[in-house]
C-alpha cells in the first residue's frame, strides 16, 4: 500500500476543509477502500476518516414532520436495529440491511459507504486486468469475459453492475440526501446521486471529489405504504445479490394506489423501473398481476453470453418482492 496522510478530523468543518484538498478521499469503515488500496487500485495521497464525527454524522432519528433521518456513518446494524424500522412502510430497507454481507460487516460498516461502494466487477478490481472502467485499458473486458454476475440491463459501453443493497429501497420509498463540500450545504433527490448515463468512464456516483454525504432522509411514509426487499445470491451469507427488487406499494381498499419497483445487482446503478409499477396503479393483488409486473421489469434486458440465468431468477424476485409486500 502506498503511504498517506491519515486525517482525524474533530468537526464536520475540518473534515470538509481536508476533503477539499487534492487526491484526498473519504473514509466510513474503508471495508470497500481498504480493499482497494492493497490492490492499488486507489491510490489517494490523503484519508479523511468521518467515523470520529459521530455527533454529526451518526444515529437514526424520527423527525418532528415524520421523515427518517439516518446519519451517514450510522453502521448497517444500527439501521436495520432501530426501532422505527419495526414498520411495514420501512420493512425493505430493514430486509436490505438485514441481508447485506455477514454480521461483522453489518457491525463495522456504514450506510453511506454502503451506497457508494465500487463495483465487484472482478475485472476492474484486479490489479491483474486493465479494462475501460478503470481506466486503464481500451475495452469492457467482462463484455465477452466471465460475465456470470455481471448486467442485463441499462448497460452501454461497461457492463458492471451496482452492487448495494440499500440503495434500491431508499430509491422506492423516494428518500433524498444531503452533502457538505466545504461552505456549501445541499439536499437532493436519491435518483440525481447516480449517473443517468452510466458509461465505463462515469463513477459510480455523481458526487464532487470530497462532497461528503452527511444523511439520508426518509419522508414520512403515506397509509397503506408497505415495502419489501427481496434478493436471489448464491450463499446464504457473505455475499452480494446476483439480483435484487426493492418495492414499495400503497394499499387503498384493498388496490394499489402507488407504487415504485427498483432492480438491483442487474445494471451499472440501482434500476427504477416506472412502467413496471404502473402496471400495479388501481389494481388488487394478484399473482397473474405480478407476473406481468415482473415480465416488464426486465423488458428490454440484453443478457451477455454467462448471465441469461439473472431473468429467470430476477422476475422470480420481483414476484416475490410484490408478494411479500401485499400479503
Ligand atoms: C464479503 C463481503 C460481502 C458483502 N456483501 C454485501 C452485500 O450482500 N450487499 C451489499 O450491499 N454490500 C455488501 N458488501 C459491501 C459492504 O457492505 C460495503 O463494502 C460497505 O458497506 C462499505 O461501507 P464502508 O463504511 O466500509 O465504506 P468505505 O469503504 O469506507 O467507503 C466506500 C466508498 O464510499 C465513500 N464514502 C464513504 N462514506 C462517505 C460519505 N459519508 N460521504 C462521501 N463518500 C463516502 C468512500 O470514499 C469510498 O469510495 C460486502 C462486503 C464484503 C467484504
Amino acid at each position: 500500500m502506498k503511504p498517506f496522510t491519515y486525517v482525524v478530523p474533530k468537526s464536520l468543518a475540518e473534515a470538509s476543509e481536508a476533503g477539499k484538498q487534492p487526491n484526498t478521499v473519504l473514509k466510513g469503515a474503508g471495508v470497500d477502500l481498504i480493499d482497494r488500496m492493497k490492490e492499488r487500485l486507489q491510490t489517494p495521497e490523503r484519508i479523511v476518516n468521518l467515523l470520529p464525527l459521530k455527533d454529526e454524522l451518526a444515529g437514526v432519528a424520527v423527525e418532528a414532520s415524520g421523515e427518517l433521518k439516518i446519519g451517514a456513518t450510522t453502521t448497517i446494524a444500527q439501521l436495520e436495529q432501530h426501532e422505527a424500522l419495526a414498520n411495514p412502510a420501512l420493512a425493505g430497507l430493514q430486509a436490505a440491511a438485514a441481508l447485506t454481507a455477514s454480521p461483522q460487516i453489518r457491525n463495522r460498516a456504514t450506510v453511506a459507504g454502503n451506497i457508494l461502494q465500487f463495483t465487484r466487477c472482478w475485472y476492474v478490481r484486479s490489479e491483474a486486468f486493465h479494462c475501460l472502467h478503470g481506466g486503464r485499458g481500451p475495452t469492457c473486458l467482462a463484455m465477452t469475459g466471465e460475465n456470470r454476475y455481471h448486467a442485463v440491463l441499462g448497460w452501454m459501453d461497461c457492463v458492471r453492475v451496482h452492487p448495494s443493497n440499500l440503495a434500491p429501497p431508499l430509491l422506492a420509498l423516494d428518500a433524498e440526501y444531503s452533502t457538505r463540500l466545504g461552505d456549501k450545504v445541499r439536499r437532493r433527490k436519491f435518483t440525481d446521486l447516480f449517473p443517468a448515463e452510466p458509461r465505463a468512464q462515469t463513477a459510480e456516483h455523481t458526487l464532487e471529489a470530497g462532497e461528503i454525504v452527511t444523511a439520508i432522509h426518509v419522508p414520512k411514509p403515506a397509509a397503506g405504504t408497505r415495502t419489501a426487499y427481496c434478493e436471489s445470491r448464491e450463499k446464504l451469507t457473505f455475499d452480494w445479490a446476483t439480483t435484487a427488487c426493492a418495492v414499495k406499494v400503497v394499499l387503498a381498499g384493498g388496490k394499489i394506489a402507488a407504487a415504485s419497483v427498483v432492480l438491483g445487482a442487474v445494471a451499472p446503478v440501482p434500476l427504477p423501473r416506472p412502467k413496471a409499477a404502473a402496471l400495479l396503479l388501481g389494481e388488487a393483488p394478484s399473482a397473474t398481476l405480478f407476473q406481468k409486473v415482473a415480465e416488464a421489469a426486465y423488458a428490454g434486458a440484453s443478457p451477455l453470453a454467462h448471465n441469461d440465468y439473472k431473468l429467470v431468477v430476477g422476475k422470480a424476485i420481483v414476484r416475490e418482492a410484490l408478494e411479500q409486500a401485499t400479503r
